[in-house]
This record gives C-alpha cells, sequence and structure tokens, in this order.
C-alpha cells in the first residue's frame, strides 16, 4: 500500500473543542433506576419484544429479537424487571415516541450465561458473523448499521480494511479517549474482522490532533506482536471521517456514486465497533454500553462516561454537574451533524456517540435568499452543487435534485457552515431525502396492491375456467349415461 495521502475537494478547518472532554479518565456512569430501551436503534428493521412486563431479566439477555436481515437484536443492559413494554419519547429528530422495552434494575448486574470464544481464528468466519449479528452490533460511529452485514463480502473479494478512527467532527471525543485506553480491544477487534473478511491489507486512519491515541494504537501493536495493521494519520479536516472521504485520503480510490465501499475492495469500520466485536466473540458479551462525550458550555465537568443504553440522557447531565433544566439545547452528536433533542429524559441509544448541551445560544441569525456566491460548492466534500440540490429540493423538483445525486450528500453541514445568507441548506436534504423515501415507499405499496389485486383476477378467471371445465365435465358425463340408457329405452 502505498502511503501517499490525497486531499479530498471541499472541507472546512473547525475549532475542535476536543481538549475540554479529554481531560480525565473515562468514568462510568451512574447505574440508573430505569433503562428505557428502543427497540429500534439501527438501521433497518424494529426489533421485536421477546419479553413481557413483569419478567426478571439478567444483563446481557437478549430481549427483543432483530426482524429480518437488516436488523438487530436489544439485550437487557443490566439485571432487573421489565416494568414497561409501550411508547416512549426517543432520541430522533421527529420528537416522537416509539416503542420501547422499560427495565426496573435491580443493582445486582447479575449476567446471564456468557459463551466467549478464546479461539477465533479457528472459527468459520460465517460462524463468527453469526456471533456479532446475536450480539446486536452495529456501527458505533453513528449511522448504526448491522455490523456483520458489513463483514459479508457476499464474493466480493475485499483488498483493505479501513478503521475509521478520525473523529473529526468538534466536540466529540469518545473514540479518542477508546484509543487511549482500550487500544488492545480495538486490536483483537480488527483482527476479529480481518479473519472475516479475508483483507490483504488493514489501514487504522486517524486525524493528526490525537497523538496520545495513535501512540496507544502503535503500543498495543507493539505488545500484542502484531504486523499487517498500518496507522496512519490524516491532516485534520472536516469531514476527514466520512466514509468515502477517508478511503479517498488513504487509498486515493473513489466510492462510485450509489456505490458502496466494498465495490472497490474496501470494507471500512470505526474503531468502537471493532472493540464491541472483541468483547463480543471473546467475553461472550452483548452491545449494551458504549463512550459517550458529555460537552458543550452548559456542563460544567465536561468528559466521557462509559454508558448503559437505555441510561436517561439527563442522568448524565446531573454526574457532569450540569442542570438539565437550564440547558437551552441539547443535540446528539457533534454540532455539524448532530439533532436537537426534544427532551433530556430521552435514553442514550447505540447511536449516541455525544451529548452537547447548551446553556445560552445567540439566536440564529435569518435566512436570506441565496446570492449565488458558489461558497456552498467549493466547501463540499462530496463535489456536490448545493446550491442546485437547495433550489430543486425548496422547489419540490424532488427528481431534478436526485439527477444532481441528491444521494451522495453526507449532511456534513459545510454548505450550510459557509453560506452567507445563513440557509437551512441541509435541512432542505433531508426534507428531499424524506419525500423521495416516502413516494418510493407508497410506490411499493402501491405496486403491491397491484400485484395481489393482478394475482386476486387471475385466481378468479382461474376458478371461473376450473369450474366451467368442471361443469362441462359432469356434463358429458351425465350425457355419456343418458344415451345407452335412451338407446335401450327404444
Ligand atoms: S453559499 Fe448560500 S448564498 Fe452562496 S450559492 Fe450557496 S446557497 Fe447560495
Ligand atoms: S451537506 Fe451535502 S451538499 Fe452540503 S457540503 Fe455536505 S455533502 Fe455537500
Amino acid at each position: 500500500m502505498s502511503g501517499k495521502l490525497r486531499r479530498f475537494p471541499g472541507g472546512l478547518h473547525l475549532d475542535g473543542h476536543k481538549t475540554e472532554s479529554t481531560q480525565c479518565a473515562v468514568q462510568r456512569a451512574r447505574l440508573p433506576r430505569r433503562l428505557i430501551l428502543p427497540l429500534h436503534q439501527h438501521i433497518g428493521a424494529e426489533a421485536k419484544s421477546v419479553v413481557m412486563a413483569g419478567e426478571r431479566v439478567l444483563k446481557g439477555q437478549m430481549i427483543a429479537r432483530a426482524e429480518g436481515y437488516v436488523s438487530a437484536p436489544v439485550h437487557a443492559p443490566s439485571s432487573g424487571t421489565v416494568v414497561e413494554i409501550g411508547d416512549r419519547p426517543v432520541p430522533h429528530p421527529s420528537g416522537l415516541s416509539a416503542p420501547c422495552i422499560v427495565i426496573e434494575t435491580d443493582g445486582t448486574e447479575q449476567w446471564c450465561e456468557r459463551h466467549p470464544v478464546q479461539d477465533y481464528i479457528t472459527q468459520d468466519p460465517s460462524h463468527l458473523r453469526n456471533l456479532i449479528r446475536e450480539a446486536g452490533i452495529v456501527g458505533l460511529g453513528g449511522a448504526g448499521f448491522p455490523s456483520f452485514i458489513k463483514l459479508n463480502p457476499l464474493g466480493k473479494t475485499v483488498d483493505t480494511l479501513i478503521l475509521n478512527a478520525a473523529e473529526c467532527e468538534p466536540y466529540i471525543t469518545c473514540d479518542d479517549m477508546l484509543m487511549r485506553e482500550r487500544a488492545a480491544e480495538i486490536i483483537h477487534g480488527i483482527q476479529i474482522m480481518r479473519h472475516a473478511l479475508h483483507a490483504a491489507h488493514c489501514i487504522i486512519g486517524i486525524e493528526d490532533n490525537k497523538p496520545e491515541a495513535r501512540a496507544a494504537l502503535v503500543r498495543a501493536l507493539q505488545e500484542l506482536h502484531i504486523d499487517g495493521i498500518q496507522v496512519t494519520q490524516v491532516p485534520t479536516r472536516y469531514p476527514a471521517g466520512g466514509e468515502k472521504q477517508l478511503i479517498h485520503v488513504l487509498t486515493g480510490k473513489e466510492v462510485p456514486s450509489n456505490g458502496l465501499p466494498v465495490h472497490i475492495g474496501i470494507v471500512c469500520h470505526n474503531v468502537a465497533t471493532a472493540a464491541a466485536i472483541y468483547r463480543a466473540v471473546q467475553h461472550g458479551e452483548p452491545l449494551i454500553s458504549r463512550y459517550v462525550t458529555v460537552t458543550g458550555s452548559g456542563v460544567p465537568e465536561p468528559r466521557n462516561l462509559e454508558v448503559l443504553f437505555g441510561t436517561p440522557m439527563a442522568e448524565l447531565l446531573e454526574q457532569c454537574g450540569a442542570d438539565p433544566a437550564s440547558v437551552e439545547r441539547l443535540v446528539m452528536g457533534g454540532p455539524m451533524m448532530g439533532f436537537g433533542v426534544h427532551m433530556p429524559g430521552v435514553p442514550v441509544v447505540k447511536t449516541t456517540n455525544c451529548l452537547l448541551a447548551d446553556r445560552h445560544l445567540p439566536a440564529a441569525p435569518a435566512a436570506m435568499p441565496c446570492i449565488r456566491c458558489g461558497a456552498c460548492a467549493e466547501a463540499c466534500p462530496a463535489n456536490l452543487l448545493p446550491q442546485q440540490l437547495y433550489w430543486h429540493a425548496h422547489a419540490g423538483e424532488f427528481d431534478k435534485a436526485q439527477n444532481y445525486n441528491l444521494f451522495d450528500c453526507i449532511e456534513c453541514g459545510c454548505c450550510a457552515a459557509v453560506c452567507p445568507s445563513h440557509i437551512p441548506l441541509v435541512q432542505y436534504y433531508r426534507y428531499a431525502k424524506g419525500e423521495i423515501w416516502t413516494r418510493e415507499r407508497e410506490k411499493q405499496k402501491a405496486d403491491v396492491a397491484r400485484e395481489r389485486h393482478e394475482f386476486r383476477l387471475a385466481r378468479l378467471a382461474q376458478d371461473k375456467a376450473e369450474r366451467e371445465a368442471r361443469h362441462a365435465q359432469k356434463k358429458a358425463e351425465l350425457a355419456g349415461k343418458t344415451a345407452p340408457h335412451e338407446t335401450t329405452s327404444h
């Protein structure tokens, strides 16, 4: 592999605000009295509950199973009793409620039986993928796509496994702290991934603003005597952690529009996902917790916490010295790609990498008309034309927006950040994508209904034809029986 780094187009240099939350070691978040577990914490179909209210559950026990191929199960993060299964507010831009399992914890943290695999190298990759699937592991970089799917190249050759350690968005430091504190776990997880994918090359791509984390990874590789994993620093420039951008910087390859990295022989996973895979395979522990950065101007003691899923966000704010009632804006994720949380009582889920809480926010400037300055296009790391996307999304011309590769937009927010007219461009792109998906779903439903109708008509026609044939046959049999009788009577 060539060590030469490329540059992706556009991008921004942003104030990192990382040091605030990296001054102290990661602490465990306090065990809450109640854990609220949404059944949908991942990309794909919602998991289906397999427990009932009143049932006692153990830490690590599966409480909801995956529904279909693209889905992920949910496990009890602690032991206790299921006290409710029903709709609860969840962290989502819509602010809506969704089905959740609520567990009242008993404080004993009693584990269910675990089945660790010590020697993963002797295991068939399909068995490892199944373990990872059953452990509910999804991409922890923010997207939440079920990880076992990305470890199944379906006959395609994977030349390079890339570990995304860029963590390019301001304020977020959970991966940085994980690398500093659990580098060996990450390396073991990467080895399991390499075994599953048979990848010839492996690169960890890390921004050059994380020297401690990089040193920890290099040290772990030396101590574990592991070869073939390259730790490569990339320049700190947002959004270097975008999958396509990182692949381009590290390999010079372009993921095709509407294509996947595996189409060019590359698979990309987040470093926290690698650590989760290690714990699932070698300790038999499902995904029940993660590191979460709690930071922002409304947090007196910013830090990273190891948090059980289902923990109300308000309790994390309190543990970091903040009064949830005085927080003016709470964002899940970072300032560029995160979304506003409507109430601090919603739970931490698998994709919660950061809570950004601010106290005194300046009023957002009013949006002005587009002056066609082109600044947005210069900042776009995906080589798109944000202005055109905006015009078409604004006019409801979704086909035209799609023709301008709307779905290549990674919603990084660079265009909106530089727009002198303060147009909330990303909101328009999200709206346009949502409308296209809704129409696509409605079209699929209409197609299914039409197919069902056509099938019914065909079945009715067939029934009629069969009835007529039976009728004709009966008539012919009757005629056959009658004819000799008639003959003899004459
Ligand atoms: S940056 Fe804003 S004002 Fe300038 S072209 Fe883009 S959308 Fe229009
Ligand atoms: S949000 Fe989309 S259009 Fe805007 S800069 Fe990012 S990738 Fe480009």
